[in-house]
């Protein structure tokens, strides 16, 4: 039988290798407080092993282990130079239940253990202080009677209520010994009666009845439904910690208190806390803040408060010397007694996301951690929080319902009830928040024009919740306090009625929806962000890209540090309202005349955005994509739009319903879309290169910066296909460059979203200056599902553990990736200088990341707000690979921490 019980004191701790499995968290960490030498009240844990033996012993205690109590309490009288039961000095223990993890429906703490009728007498004559031992002892009568026999606290009330009458005292509690005495024998009295049998006097045999009571709690019912929603193994079995009483609670000398080793409003090392005198609330006196340590906050400073009444100094050095070992900042709970201090508890300290962020920046510049290990303990994701936009004043802000928070950050815009009227409105120029009781898959065109979302319905991950966090836009889900009356565009709020137009504020982090516009702040990579950044910056490979059409997006990519854009979705470019009747003109042109005349209605515009993205970009890689979706998308629906574009283009509705059904294909995402349209239509890709080529050579002109613009040709599936295309660019690159005089240097190459394309990888390479893995598409045909479509069940796919992830989120490592590994090599074959990235929506999720690292990537492509996030993972992926290579240990500590800590 391995040792059943293990004891500590301050400077010698029995740790088993396995001491977090064993000993629970809080014994484990006691014992390393230990052994580092640090003041703990000494005491002794029954190891999960024993309660193992105990659960297959029936009935009662196995005797060894009563056995083994009766030693570790002689042991922890010697220690204490107290005796349970003593005449004089009696020990008194605190017996706490823990497990590796904490389960909730485990056995309370019970504080007191080896009160009893007489040591209550020695206590309350030692201390000079009768108040402060009864009640003490009427404290330690009730959790041993609500834990060992059942007997609910509430019912001590009437007790205590009934002798408050009886004995005549009428305050909260009795004020004299003989009035206490009478108390505890009422309470006595009470637990018989309801128990069948007395409390026992014997605190050997309190401890025993405490420890089985313990052990049962095991069962409970909370903790078994909890241990079965964590997969919690049955048998992982808990532990029972014991140790002498502190005397916290009594007078000024004595206290609780919570102390931080850094301050983590700028991250720097400092004692920083709470601590509450003689059992008032820990909040009640604050310390230390902003104070680097050694000029710690003077207790006394305060005026009317005491002054600390331990030794803060030594609090401060302990705590540094915690935060040292973990390598992090940490917060420990502690406690004084009669002016002395008492660590009972460490733990690396919880933080906020922009915490976590100056407190990495702290540690590495007091050389605890060294720049890669600062990058590790980001969470990449919850950077997300700190770089969306937020309310900065929101005193006068009137809030007129509250949903849930379903993707951070907050947007002010004009109420859009449908796809088509924020559509409209944001041609217009805009700003929409788009407010539906639920969103569809349709209304994906809808939400990306939004500035942000607002349901009435669903929750955090219902499909509002989760397209807009993928793209980066507040979203407010299931306002169920607002009513919306879609029929007669109509937002109810108690009274308050809005239509559409009028402008509402949502907060994506708070779940608020506020009445009209409010001041948003801009995030910005200041501060300790902006030097992690750089850390990440040194410490990564791969570049980082940007997706982005608009000049706005490409400006707040570059503020986040993008490296040039991996993706301009030229369609996008057309969606604005001035652009949309030519675009439909080219569309419903009847043959190639009609569409080269819209056409060169579109080339002014594509140009000048073209100009506009390659100034900003500065010289860094742009790539373009040629038309990529299928042309209905511009196509006016249903029949009031039919007729307005009908009339605009002095045409009969019928003609041009005709013309539409025409177009309409039964699978348009497997239908004429990428480059399938520049063969039948090269005249697209013509004016598309021109502006492309024109821009490049205006832009070089106005900024001096050499621009060598990218040309990237989409779905393609066959060489012939690039071959085709290819052609077409060269072209019109020899037109331009003989019409200005000026040479050009460009690029042109693919997107791969087809698994043809991996599989002739190779061959397509042979004319492709670089790949860009589509795994948005790529995702939707190695699967075979819609991405449109995915929603509606990838999430009970999930729910229901068929696949751990979204493979439209984070890519699918075993098969999606795994093609992407084989195209990557095969391109390589071909052509070894290839420049390979991705450019679909897995470009910016961490994990993913951390997968292209590992295939070896030239870059990720994401949307601009993911641009940090992705920075920080490429280099946290970076850094892995090279520890793995190096192995552990290098420069910094980091988490080397033994077990059980
Ligand atoms: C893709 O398919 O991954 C991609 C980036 O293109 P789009 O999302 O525009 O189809
Ligand atoms: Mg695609």
């Amino acid at each position: 039988m391995a040792k059943r019980i293990h004891t500590f004191r301050q400077g010698s701790a029995e740790r088993p290798a396995d001491a977090l499995e064993a000993l629970g968290s809080k014994g484990a960490n006691l014992a390393l407080l230990a052994a580092l030498d640090l003041p703990v009240p000494p005491g002794f844990t029954i190891t999960s092993g024993a309660w193992r033996e105990a659960s297959s012993t029936p009935n009662e205690l196995p005797a060894g282990l009563r056995v083994d109590v009766g030693t570790a309490v002689k042991w922890l009288e010697d220690v204490t130079g107290r005796v349970f039961d003593g005449a004089t000095r009696p020990l008194l223990l605190a017996v706490r239940t823990g497990a590796r993890t904490p389960i909730p429906g485990l056995a309370e703490t019970v504080l007191d253990v080896g009160l009893n009728d007489r040591t209550v007498e020695t206590i309350a004559a030692e201390l000079g202080d009768a108040g402060f031992a009864f009640r003490s002892y009427r404290r330690f009568l009730e959790s041993f009677a609500g834990l060992v026999f059942g007997i609910d606290g509430a019912e001590f009330e009437d007790v205590f209520e009934a002798e408050r009458l009886d004995g005549g005292w009428n305050g909260v509690e009795p004020g004299e010994a003989r009035e206490w005495r009478r108390l505890v024998s009422r309470y006595h009295a009470f637990i018989e009666e309801v128990a069948g049998l007395p409390l026992p006097q014997s605190p050997i045999e309190q401890l025993l009845s405490v420890v089985e009571a313990s052990f049962s709690s095991w069962r409970s019912p909370l903790a078994r439904s909890f241990r079965t929603l964590h997969g919690i193994p049955e048998n992982a079995g808990l532990s029972v910690t014991a140790h002498a009483m502190i005397f916290n609670e009594r007078d000024m000398n004595s206290g609780t208190g919570r102390a931080r080793s850094r301050d983590f409003a700028t991250g720097r090392a400092a004692l920083t806390g709470e601590f509450g005198f003689g059992g008032r609330s820990a909040t009640e006196t604050r310390f230390g803040e902003g104070g680097p340590i050694g000029e710690l906050a003077d207790f006394a400073r305060a005026g009317a408060e005491p002054a600390f009444p331990a030794d803060i100094q030594a609090l401060a050095a302990h705590v540094a010397r915690l935060e040292a070992h973990f390598g992090d900042a940490v917060e420990v709970d502690f406690m004084v007694g009669d002016s002395e201090l008492f660590l009972l508890q460490s733990r690396v300290a919880k933080r906020s996301p922009a915490e976590a962020v100056r407190i990495a920046i702290g540690l590495v510049e007091d050389d605890l951690i060294d720049e890669d290990e600062a990058i590790l303990r980001i969470d990449p994701t919850s950077l997300d929080q700190l770089l969306h936009p937020a309310i900065v004043n929101r005193d006068s802000l009137q809030v007129i319902g509250k949903g849930l928070p379903a993707s951070p950050g907050a947007a002010s815009g004009a109420i859009a009830f449908t796809t088509e009227d924020a559509r409209r409105a944001a041609g217009e120029g805009r700003a929409v928040i788009l407010v539906r009781n639920e969103t569809h898959p349709e209304d994906i065109h809808g939400m990306h024009v939004s500035e942000g979302i607002l349901t009435i319905r669903g929750g955090t991950t219902s499909h509002a919740a989760v397209v807009a966090r993928g793209i980066g836009k507040p979203c407010v889900t299931g306002a169920g306090a607002l009513r919306l009356d879609a029929a007669r565009g109509l937002l109810t709020a108690g009274t308050l009625s809005l239509k559409a137009g009028d402008t509402i504020t949502i907060d994506g982090s708070s779940g608020e929806v506020i009445l009209g516009g409010a001041e948003l702040e801009r995030p910005s990579l200041a501060g300790e962000l902006a030097r992690l950044m750089d850390f990440a910056d040194r410490a990564r490979r791969m570049v980082v890209r940007t997706n982005a059409e608009t000049p706005a997006e490409a400006r707040a990519a570059r503020a986040f540090g993008a490296e040039g854009i991996g993706l301009c979705r030229t369609e996008h470019m057309f969606f604005q309202g001035d652009r949309v009747p030519a675009m439909r003109r080219m569309i419903l042109a009847p043959d190639e005349k009609g569409r080269r005349e819209a056409l060169a209605e579109l080339l002014p515009f594509q140009r000048s955005d073209f100009v506009e993205l390659f100034e900003i970009m500065a010289g860094l890689p742009v790539t373009i994509r040629l038309l990529d979706p299928p042309l209905h998308e511009f196509l006016p629906k249903g029949e009031a739009e039919i007729a307005e574009v009908a009339s605009q283009f002095g045409i009969e509705e019928r003609v041009l319903a005709d013309r539409i059904a025409k177009l309409e294909e039964f699978n348009p995402m497997l239908g004429h879309r990428g480059c399938r349209l520049a063969i039948s239509h090269p005249e697209i890709v013509e004016v598309q290169a021109r502006a492309i080529f024109e821009a490049a050579i205006e832009a070089e002109k106005r900024s001096g910066a050499a621009v060598v613009p990218e040309i990237m040709v989409p779905l393609v599936g066959l060489k012939a296909e690039l071959d085709f295309v290819k052609a077409r660019v060269d072209e019109v690159a020899q037109l331009v460059m003989a019409e200005r005089g000026q040479s050009l240097d460009y690029r042109v190459g693919t997107m791969i979203e087809l698994p043809r394309a991996i599989v002739r990888a190779d061959a397509i390479a042979e004319v492709a200056d670089f790949f860009s893995f589509g795994t948005n598409d790529l995702t939707q045909t190695v699967f075979g599902i819609s991405r449109d479509d995915a929603a509606n069940f990838l999430s009970t796919y999930e729910r229901k553990g068929i696949i751990a992830r979204d493979p439209f989120q984070s890519v699918d490592v075993e098969g999606v990736g795994e093609l992407i590994a084989l195209g990557v090599e095969k391109a390589r074959r071909t052509r070894p200088d290839i420049v390979l990235g991705v450019c679909g929506e897995q470009g910016g999720d961490p994990a993913s990341i951390a997968f292209f690292e590992q295939t070896g990537l030239d870059y990720v492509s994401c949307s601009p707000f993911r641009v940090p996030v992705a920075r920080i993972a490429a280099a946290q992926a970076a850094i892995r690979i090279s520890r793995s290579l190096k192995g552990p240990g290098v420069k910094g500590r980091g988490r080397l921490a033994p077990a059980g800590e």
